[in-house]
């Protein structure tokens, strides 16, 4: 059985943004030469969500604008007394922080309409992710 760990890094432009890092994590399956095996796509940060999703420019505008709606924004959180992030947090808690992907002839499975997507939710910034990969 292989091991294989790998990041890469996202430069961020928006407040709240959703990048489509497939093409990232497909590189680092085929780095790893792993064929069959499970994929880990983790964001150690507490402002960003990772998703699955559709790559349609109007759907990421819709989801954008459903993930301001998800929480108030302007509301006196705890959190904003030491750090003017509480909402970024919240919604990130909800998305979750990673992914798990099945790896099938050494490609990873996805829907024909699936992609894999870090979500911006306190930008702009750098970010770095990380990837576990496991198989044979
Ligand atoms: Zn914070």
């Amino acid at each position: 059985m292989k091991l294989f760990s790998g990041t890469f890094g996202v430069r961020t432009e928006a407040h709240i943004e959703l990048v489509n890092v497939t093409p990232d994590v497909s590189r680092l399956v085929v780095k790893s030469g792993v064929r069959e095996g499970i994929a880990l796509v983790y964001s150690p940060h507490t402002t960003t969500a990772l998703i699955i999703n559709e790559n349609e420019s109007r759907l990421l505008s819709d989801l954008k604008g459903a993930i301001k709606d998800l929480v108030p924004w302007n509301k006196a959180y705890e959190h904003n007394l030491i750090d003017d992030n509480a909402p970024s947090h919240v919604v990130g808690a909800f998305l979750g922080g990673s992914v798990g992907l099945p790896i099938a002839r050494g490609k990873i499975e996805l829907g024909t309409w699936q992609s894999i997507f870090l979500v911006e939710l306190d930008g702009p910034r750098s970010r770095e992710i990380e990837v576990k990969i496991v198989g044979e």
